[in-house]
């Protein structure tokens, strides 16, 4: 069938192009040899020569720290000023995994009550996606039925193929954005189906994790109290850094800045559940007090709670909590210890 075509001669051109008429975040190297999204102002700014991020794009959607809205006292009242500074951008070289997980976080920010901000972000953002070639010995996406050639969400596609990148378009938006780059297209015949099945079949040699998370949630169905939470969780250090590099994670906390007596802001800024004060009530009461009840409710969330919630699960299988946990915590491993529990 005819697709279209980019050689790699002219991903350079492409990409000049993409940075002069957009406002384009991408990969990049940062120090210490960490993936992280962030602004490309030129093409060296973009990396494409990468497997998995280190931080997701969780947060060009959802920030770290975000201004909500800003206050003032005057002789005539409260003066609020709702942040208004979003600029549409395009987000190049996403992958798969992280592109689901948009969809994870769709419904909890975006769908009966839309969080404005979140939704003004995720409404006014094209997704250019890469279409993975390697697989990390962490990765597991196939795991929640993710293609990592097809990305569910995406607007455009690139899929790497000889001298070059097929362009796939997947939404109306990614079609008008592959018709301004057109002049750099040519049309090959290929057989595309075949070249994303021997894609799918390399990367499902690459991994190493194969879990069924279905039985893992039945007996999350069955069995709240289980002792296997108390030994897994002992070794837990509740140092939040699973949730932070988790693409689906959202606990937020609120807090207000004021410097000045009569004027200030209202942030919202990441917050986890692995922190023992998370869920600590004004009266002090704490109904996830120790480790075990915290490590039980993330892991339940992932795969069982935000499934019955929105019918999609919380876990996208990017790998990042397994190699970024300071103790190991392994959440393939706990699907698999859950789904033989009798
Ligand atoms: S729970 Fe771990 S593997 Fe799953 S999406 Fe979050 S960081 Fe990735
Ligand atoms: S990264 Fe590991 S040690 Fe830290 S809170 Fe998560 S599971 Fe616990």
């Amino acid at each position: 069938m005819p697709v279209k075509f980019l050689t790699a001669d002219k991903l350079q051109i492409f990409i000049d192009r993409l940075l002069a008429s957009s406002t384009v975040f991408s990969p990049s190297n940062q120090p210490g040899n960490v993936i992280r999204y962030t602004q490309a102002n030129k093409p060296e700014d973009i990396c494409i020569d990468y497997v998995n991020s280190d931080i997701s794009p969780k947060e060009l959607f959802f920030p770290q720290t975000e201004e909500l809205f800003s206050f003032d006292q005057t002789d005539e009242g409260i003066d609020l000023r709702v942040q208004t500074g979003y600029k549409p951008k395009v987000i190049f070289g996403m992958r798969a995994c992280d592109v689901k997980a948009l969809l994870t976080l769709d419904p909890v920010f975006n769908s009966q009550w839309p969080d404005p901000h979140y939704a003004k972000n995720r409404n006014e953002t094209i997704i250019i996606c890469l279409a993975c070639d390697k697989a990390l010995s962490t990765c597991f996406c196939n795991t929640f039925g993710i293609d990592p050639v097809a990305p569910e969400g995406a607007d455009l596609v690139l899929i790497s193929y000889g001298s070059g990148y097929i362009i796939e378009e997947c939404s109306y938006t990614g079609r008008e954005l592959r018709e301004l780059y057109q002049d750099l297209l040519t049309q090959e015949y290929v057989h595309l189906e075949k070249i994303k099945e021997e894609k799918r079949k390399q990367l499902s040699e690459q991994f190493v994790h194969h879990v069924s998370p279905s039985k893992a949630k039945e007996t999350m169905d069955n069995n709240f109290e289980l002792p296997y939470w108390d030994e897994i969780s002992r070794k837990c250090l509740g140092c939040g850094i699973c949730t932070y590099v988790c693409p689906t994670c959202h606990c937020f906390d609120i807090f207000d800045y004021a410097p000045e007596e009569t004027t200030g802001s209202r942030c919202r800024c990441w917050d986890s559940c692995m922190y023992g004060d998370f869920t600590k009530m004004a009266g002090g009461h704490n109904p996830r007090p120790t480790k075990k009840e915290r490590v039980r409710n993330r892991f339940m969330h992932k795969i069982k709670y935000h499934l019955d919630r929105y019918g999609i699960e919380g876990c996208v299988g990017c790998g990042r909590c397994i190699v970024k946990c300071p103790v190991n915590m392994d959440i393939t491993s706990i699907i698999t210890d859950l789904g033989e529990v009798k």
